[in-house]
Formats: C-alpha cells, structure tokens, sequence
C-alpha cells in the first residue's frame, strides 16, 4: 500500500462508553483517506491518528471494502519504495497481486499472510486482479525497531488454520492466540489475527498482559470488555489485560482484527512511504527514490510509471511518539 496522505494527524479519537470494573477501552474512529490511481479508491486509516501513533509496533492501519471494484477501478498502486517497516496484506474477499524489487510475485488471497519487510529498502507494486469483484481488507505496517531497521528485503507467507475457541473462529497470522501461533517470526513481540465471531456470542480469549491491544471491527457490533464497537471503530486497550471479552451483538457473524504487541517505546518519524527515526533519514531515503537508486531495487513487469515520492513540507519532520498515559 502507497501512503498518499503525508499529514497523518487525524481526528481526535472520542472515549468510548465505559463499563464500572472493566478496562478502559478508547474508541478511535476512522478518517477516509483516497488511496490515489484512476479512480481513487479510498480506505478507512485508523492508525495513526492524533490520539494514538502505535499499538505495539504496529504503525499503520488501512480498512478497506467491500468495494465492487466495477465501481472503484479496484487497487492499481505503482511501484514504491519502502523503509524501515513491514507491511501485511490481509483480505477478506478478492485479490491482489504482488510484485517487488526481490522479484517476488505473490498473489494476496483471504485468510493468507503475505508480510514483507522492507528493512534498508524496497520496492513493491500492488494490484487487484481482473478476477476481483469485491476487494475487502486491511492493509497494516509494523515499525521495525532501531537495531532492525536496516535489515535486509524478505517476503514471508502463512496460511493459518483456523482455531475455534468458545464462539469465535481464530486465525492467527503473527504472534500467538488461541492455543496457535504463527511460524512467521516478528523484531517484536506482536499479535495479528483475524476473528470471526458467531452471532450473539461471548468469547473470552487469554492474552499476553505485557501487550497493549486494538480490536479493529469490520463487520457486526462487538461490545470489547464491555465497551461497544461499530464497524470500521478501532478499540484499543493498554497493557495489563490478561484476557479480552468479546460479544458479538449482532444476529450475524461479526469479524474482527486482533492487533497486540509490547508498547513501542521508540520515537518515530514517519512520513509517505518511510519510517526514520529523524527528518534527515527520510529526506535521504526520498532522495535515493527520487534517484532510482539500487537502494529500493527494480519492479519487474508493472505495467506503468512508478510513483514519485511527494514534496518534503517546509518544516521539519517531528518524531512521534504515543501521547502519555493518564
Ligand atoms: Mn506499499
């Protein structure tokens, strides 16, 4: 995914409502944000916001569809470059496929992690197929951490089974959940997972009280420790829960994104396609795309220009980091 939007600070997340003896959970709402190419697909960006940069390391959080693609164009996003982060691609329905400058050519399918890390620097195109009717997922970044951030270019796919635990089917495609855990290794301790939860069920799931989490709902309205979610709504919790309640209120399946992972404790500077840890690191990497340098490789058949990086603001770039906790 190409970050078209170089302002990332959003709106203000509200407080959601808060059950006595349950932990707090903040509500943070989703801001549209066009995706670019012909006809501008857009995605709903929970994260980052003003009130929240990271849940762990994850720094990015792109909620998308279902679209008929018959009325967006679908997902045409020209080669790339990225720095310092990895991204996951995770649908629901349709398909995209996958090229970068490793000479990878993946197809993203529902229910299979394709996660690439960009480390030092890469390059990726992303577009959905022709078969595609309804595109539908998300589409989430994690910081790599300092002593990390330059490794090399990787490409890791996973297929997780499902796990089924009281009403919820679990698919766990980073870190541990529900008695699974993914072979795909993570720079820090994460969770990823899908849940699908039946209609008008209760399900209590352990996890790691050192992780911070966000319950990204898609579909249905999920009450998350006692506190209700509405489709497209990010709930999140900080460290110190060893297990979450999930009730699906709707007589439907609800589907959710279980995002967790350790607080990040590092300030970062993110900006397009690039994480840094200052405003020079990115000025120097939007100069080495700028340059078509070896540092982001080639793209192989895409069909198209690449995308040019856009004009650094005026100001200098700040680190971000997460507001502190009250
Ligand atoms: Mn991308």
């Amino acid at each position: 995914m190409n970050n078209v939007d170089t302002d990332p600070d959003g709106l203000p997340g509200g407080d959601g409502e808060h059950a006595e003896g349950s932990p707090q959970v903040d509500v943070l709402t989703a801001r549209d944000v066009p995706l670019g190419g012909p006809r501008a697909m857009s995605v709903r960006r929970t994260l980052p916001q003003r009130a929240r940069t990271l849940i762990g390391a994850w720094c990015f959080i792109d909620h998308y569809g279902p679209d008929d693609v018959a009325d967006t164009g679908g997902m045409d996003v020209a080669p790339h470059p990225h720095t310092g982060l990895q991204t996951v691609s995770w649908l629901f329905s349709g398909e995209i496929e996958h090229r970068d400058s490793m000479g990878n050519h993946a197809l993203v399918r529902p229910g299979e992690l394709n996660l690439m890390t960009g480390g030092y620097g890469i390059s990726h195109s992303e577009v959905s197929t022709p078969r595609t009717t309804l595109l539908h997922g998300v589409q989430l970044w994690v910081a790599l951490p300092g002593e990390h951030r330059h490794t090399g270019r990787d490409f890791r796919h996973h297929v997780p089974s499902p796990v089924t635990v009281g009403g919820a089917e679990v698919r766990v495609f980073l870190g541990s959940l529900a008695g699974d855990t993914s072979p795909v290794g993570t720079f820090t301790p994460l969770l990823g997972a899908e849940l699908l939860l039946e209609p008008r069920s209760t399900t209590t799931l352990p996890v790691d009280p050192a992780f911070e989490h966000g319950l990204l709902v898609d579909r249905g309205n999920v009450r998350v420790c006692g506190t209700p979610l509405r489709p497209t709504e990010l709930g999140y919790l900080h460290a110190g829960n060893d297990t979450l309640t999930l009730t699906n209120e709707t007589d439907t399946p609800a589907r959710a994104v279980l995002l967790g992972g350790t607080p990040f404790e590092e300030q970062i500077v993110m900006w397009w396609n690039f994480i840094g840890r200052s405003h020079e690191d990115i000025a120097e990497a939007r100069t080495a795309w700028q340059d078509a340098s070896d540092r982001f490789g080639n793209v192989d058949a895409y069909d198209g220009d690449r995308l040019p990086a856009p004009a650094l603001p005026n100001a200098t770039l700040a680190p971000r980091t997460n507001p502190t906790r009250h």
